[in-house]
């Protein structure tokens, strides 16, 4: 057994880790950023070509996040040089009535974010890809866009490392233990098992997190099961008359808020294909034995939604990928210090919607390792990414996922 020392380990590099070390570093700490794969593998819930960058949630706690995001965002493409996100603008759409709807109507014009209401004549001169009942309404909203999400996490992954991170793949943490006022980290890697010890932890396994929640005897004095699921996306070909349509300089992503609630993006990960998916409210899975294989049925049901839905489509899917999801019970983000041992810190269950906030996740992670403390007088920080405000709540998951 060896020792090492450093001022924090950071656990897991995907998108929220990967985040984590590239600011802790930024703030001259002295980070190793341990892996149980490789960045950028598939098993967990930050790969893929695509993920949705906007504005337009329907709380404002999270919409009002969404600037900061951005800037970020792009002072990493300044500073690395990567391509990392591309404005579409993005298209919401459903019945008028539906309170999804009105509430993502309601917090942009609050905050003061611009945002457009397309009744059908105005739908299908401007985005005739779209085929919706009459009596639907778009709800579009430019500067949103994508996020190239493997390249994202590899870029951060690779700016922490210029920023002096020690990076170690292939290393799965075993346990994480508080000892005096710092850590213990257990680590199972390339050069055998290790005890690291570090002044602090920070928690990002994203499906894992529910071991060390449990481990850290938070699972049941804080009624925090973590929920783990199945999410489905395919890639289908656009006809050749479409293409021009739903290049990604003329198509939106989009969101259609009924249920069943699928979602998609323009070409722009790979020549000819757009992307679309399904969220899915299936079982709980453990991300250790789940297979990832995908799922015929919901495949079929993503098929039928694109015939009914999009024009110059194949609705026949030529691949399909798995991702996972992980629920806290509320469907809130958890981002916060263990309650007992404030040096070590979490940040889980970001269901569908995180990775526009990884890298703002990031810089609150290394401001509370700096600071001991979530500081509310910085626009940046919410009271309902608290850890224990889950002490008197019972676990239900919600049954509609938060996008
Ligand atoms: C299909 C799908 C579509 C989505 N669409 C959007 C979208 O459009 N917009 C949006 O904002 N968000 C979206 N999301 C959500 C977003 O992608 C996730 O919230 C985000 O990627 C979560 O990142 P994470 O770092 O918490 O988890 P992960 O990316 O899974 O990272 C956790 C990492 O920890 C590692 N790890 C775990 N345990 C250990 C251990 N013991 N030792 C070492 N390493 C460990 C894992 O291997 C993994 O690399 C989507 C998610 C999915 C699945």
């Amino acid at each position: 057994m060896k020792t090492l020392s450093y001022d924090v380990v950071v656990i897991g590099a995907g998108g929220m880790g990967a985040a984590a070390a590239y600011h802790l570093a930024g703030d001259g700490r002295r980070v190793l950023l341990l892996e149980q794969f490789q960045v950028g593998h598939k098993q967990g819930s930050s790969h893929g070509g695509s993920r949705i960058i906007r504005h337009s949630h329907a709380e404002a706690a999270y919409a009002s996040l969404a600037p900061a995001a951005f800037d970020l965002w792009r002072q990493l493409e300044a500073e690395s040089g990567a391509l990392l996100l591309v404005e579409t603008g993005s298209l919401d759409f459903g019945p008028p009535n539906l309170p999804a709807l009105i509430g993502r109507m309601e917090t942009m014009a609050a905050l003061g974010f611009p945002y457009e209401v397309l009744d059908q004549t105005e739908m299908k001169r401007r985005f005739p890809q779209f085929r919706l009942a009459d009596d639907w309404v778009g709800f579009y909203q430019p500067g949103a866009g994508i996020l190239a999400a493997t390249r994202a996490v590899e870029t951060m992954a690779a700016q922490a490392v210029r920023r002096g991170v020690t990076l170690q793949e292939e290393s799965r943490v075993l346990a994480v233990t508080p000892e005096g006022d710092g850590v213990v980290v257990e680590v199972d890697g390339p050069h055998g098992r290790e005890r690291i010890h570090a002044a602090q932890s920070v928690i990002t396994a994203g499906p894992w997190a529910g071991i060390f929640l449990s481990q850290l005897g938070l699972t049941e004095s804080l009624n925090l099961p973590l929920k783990v699921t199945h999410q489905q996306v395919a890639y289908f070909e656009t006809i050749p008359d479409a293409q021009e349509m739903w290049n990604a300089a003329r198509s939106p992503v989009y969101i259609s808020l009924p249920m069943p609630h699928f979602y998609g993006f323009p070409i722009w990960e790979r020549p000819g294909q757009i992307k679309v998916a399904l969220e899915l409210h299936g079982d709980v899975v453990d991300p250790d034995t789940h297979d990832r294989r995908v799922l015929p049925e919901a495949v079929d049901e993503l098929s039928a939604l694109v015939a009914e839905y999009l024009s110059g489509v194949i609705p026949k899917a030529v691949s399909a990928e798995a991702c996972l999801y992980t629920q806290s019970p509320d469907q809130e983000f958890i981002i916060d210090r263990h309650p007992q041992h404030p040096q070590i810190l979490f940040a889980a269950g970001f269901s569908g919607r995180g990775f526009k906030f990884t890298i703002l996740t990031g810089r609150l992670l290394a401001d509370l390792a700096a600071t001991g403390a979530q500081d509310y007088s910085s626009p940046l920080w919410r009271e309902i990414f608290r850890i224990d405000r889950l002490r008197s709540s019972s676990p239900v998951h919600a049954d509609l996922l938060r996008m």
